[in-house]
């Protein structure tokens, strides 16, 4: 085309693409959930701007926000085309051709050598997938400051951009034209794509619709010649049917000059989802297998993992909502890696319906960044800008209200966990009903039990709730998950502290001869060996009115010895030789313990200061 721009893809979405189109990956079906997406963001979006503009959606059409799907079965183009918000010249070249989202070079390498492009939504690419089925895209995209233009690439490392000055005026929006390659054929099927929107796109907010074929009867005048014809297809009817023409025929012939029915085909936008959202139903009559396909809309997970848990829960008083909230089935690979920089919550807020915002940080404290899920509320002011709504003050009760129903939802997890209960006949009570929730805890602990630890460290309110939830591995835990009130309930009549001992790993632990004593004495110490669990046991200081004892810290208590104060006069001179030749820049203090059998002596720590495996942590961080 004469007018237009050539532009070069970034290197990184270049590659992408030849990964794309040479793809192997089956499940192809995945472009159409991502282009819907897309067109419900971009309507998401239009909606919002129009809260606080009402001249923004324009009329006629241009207020009507949907999504509509064509085939053209003759030229092998399938396009989907939305109202939404549109995109601009500037628009086109930067959301399609560059990526501004990190972690998308490891992304792209990791779908090099796994081929697995289920991710592909959640990595802010999804609009290449386009290319998994066609060889030629064209975009075409009005927004209102601007003119219409044509984006369109063959995926050979360049893409070029015209004013539209051909095709039919959208109004305002995006249509997505698939010039679809001969081996997608099944694409221009419309059974097929009904599947697949009933399959993936069921709980789009907005209608989609579908330009579908009909066959009506309709009535011509009958000529003679053709009424052999006729005859010979009645030979495969049903003899019912039959009569019931034969029937009609005879009353026909006596009343009207003589027609014949034929089959003509009509088209007409057919509406396939329903638009009723989720959350506003009753939860009683939501089945499981709809949360599960909700959560994958939500999370844009295209795999068949089912969520771990999930809550949908009715708030009333006075600050009125509705949520849904999911524990997703894995965790994402960067959860931990930005978790101090960034703050991004994964719940979607809409108010009164209306979608506003996935990027709320008031919602949910960062430790709780892992939920995904969705707010509604009838309490929050609609017209009000995003900055406004992120200082009214009900957010407050309602980000209250979401961690007490999250960690309420975690509980749950190990309550049904057959293999979480320790006494025995409850665990048989217990798994016989829920047998496939087996194993479900531990799941979630190994994706998410660094989360609960970071909660404990920040959430001071909270702190005895998700010290519940806590699991670790100890000297009688046979090599399993346990928890403190398990260790509780083990403890020794008279013992008074929960002890415990911090290292790299078990296998070192268990070698410690901080144990010792401990061991022979029966007392149960729980292993920490994960970096954060030095700072987790500078904030949690006890649980249940019992005291938490480091055994490689001064202070630990194993209970009276008649011999004690007979062994520390007759060692008196030792010890006292022992501070002094040591000096007091070495150690602060010298002692008779009755912590350990074997080993003669050992280092502590004093109570206030480092354990050693602190000091070990800070150094390996300066270094
Ligand atoms: P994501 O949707 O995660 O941002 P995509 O690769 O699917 O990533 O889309 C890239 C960008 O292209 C979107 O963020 C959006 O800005 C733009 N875009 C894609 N489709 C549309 C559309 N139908 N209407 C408006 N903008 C769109
Ligand atoms: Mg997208």
């Amino acid at each position: 085309r004469s007018n237009a721009e050539k532009f070069e893809f970034q290197a990184e979405v270049s590659r992408l693409m030849d990964i794309i189109i040479n793809s192997l990956y089956s499940n192809k079906d995945i472009f159409l959930r991502e282009l819907i997406s897309n067109a419900s963001d971009a309507l998401d979006k239009i909606r919002f701007l129009s809260l606080t503009d009402k001249e923004i959606l324009g009329e006629g059409d241009n207020t009507k926000l949907e999504i509509q799907i064509k085939l053209d079965k003759e030229k092998k183009i399938l396009s989907i085309r939305d109202r939404g918000i549109g995109m601009t010249k500037e628009d086109l070249i930067k959301n399609l051709g560059t990526i501004a989202k990190s972690g998308t070079s490891a992304f792209v390498e990791k779908m090099q050598t796994s081929g697995d492009l289920n991710l592909i939504g959640q990595f802010g690419v999804g609009f290449y997938s386009v290319y998994l089925v066609a060889d030629y895209v064209e975009v075409i995209s009005k927004h209102n400051d601007d003119k219409q233009y044509v984006w369109e690439s063959k995926a050979d490392g360049a893409f070029a951009i015209s004013e539209d000055t051909w095709n039919e005026s959208l109004g305002r929006g995006t249509e997505i034209r698939l010039h679809l390659k001969d081996e997608a054929g099944e694409y221009l099927e419309e059974s097929k794509l009904k599947e697949l929107v009933k399959k993936y796109s069921e709980f789009i907010n907005f209608p989609i619709y579908i330009w579908a074929s009909k066959e009506v009867d309709v009535e011509v005048p009958a000529d003679e010649d053709d009424s052999s014809n006729e005859d010979e297809s009645s030979e495969s009817r049903s003899p019912e049917e039959e009569s019931e023409e034969a029937a009609d025929e005879s009353e026909d012939e006596e009343k009207k000059p003589k027609t014949k029915k034929v089959k003509e085909t009509t088209y007409e936008w057919e509406l396939l989802n329903d638009v009723k959202a989720i959350w506003l139903r009753n939860p009683k009559e939501v089945t499981d297998e709809e949360y599960t396909k909700f959560y994958h809309s939500l999370a844009k997970d295209l795999s068949d993992d089912k969520p771990l848990a999930w809550s949908h829960f009715i708030a009333e008083g006075d600050v009125e909502f509705k949520a849904v909230l999911f524990v997703p089935p894995k965790a994402p690979h960067d959860l931990y890696e930005s978790y101090y920089n960034s703050n991004k919550s994964n719940l979607k807020l809409f108010v009164r319906r209306v979608f506003i915002s996935d990027e709320f940080d008031e919602l949910l404290p960062k430790y709780l960044n892992f939920l995904k899920g969705l707010v509604d509320s009838d309490t929050l002011p609609l017209n009000v800008s995003r900055e406004m709504l992120q200082q009214h003050s009900s957010l407050k009760t309602i980000k209250k209200k979401l961690i007490r129903k999250a960690l309420d939802m975690i509980r749950r997890i190990a309550e049904e966990d057959p293999d979480e209960s320790s006494d025995k006949e409850k665990k048989e009570e217990v798994s016989s009903k829920n047998d496939e929730k087996r194993g479900q805890y531990t799941k979630f602990w190994n994706e998410f039990g660094k989360s609960i630890k970071l909660g404990i460290i920040e959430d001071a309110t909270n702190r005895n709730r998700l010290a519940k939830l806590l699991r670790f591995e100890s000297t009688k835990s046979e090599g399993k998950l346990t928890s403190l009130d398990q260790y509780i309930s083990r403890m020794k009549a008279g013992q008074k502290d929960i002890f415990y001992i911090t290292g790299t790993n078990k296998e070192q632990l268990e070698k410690s001869p901080f144990l010792e004593r401990l061991k022979k004495k029966n007392f149960e110490v729980i292993y920490f060996t994960d970096p954060v669990d030095e700072y987790l046991m500078q904030y949690l200081m006890d649980y249940e009115d019992k005291k938490f004892q480091n055994v490689s810290k001064e202070g630990l208590k194993l209970g009276k010895d008649a011999k004690d104060k007979e062994l520390k006069e007759s060692f008196k001179d030792l010890t006292k030789w022992w501070k002094n030749t040591l000096a007091s820049e070495n150690v602060d203090d010298v002692k008779i313990s009755n912590r350990l059998d074997n080993t003669p002596c050992v280092v502590v720590t004093s109570k206030f200061g480092w354990s050693a495996n602190m000091e070990r942590i800070m150094q390996s961080q300066t270094l």
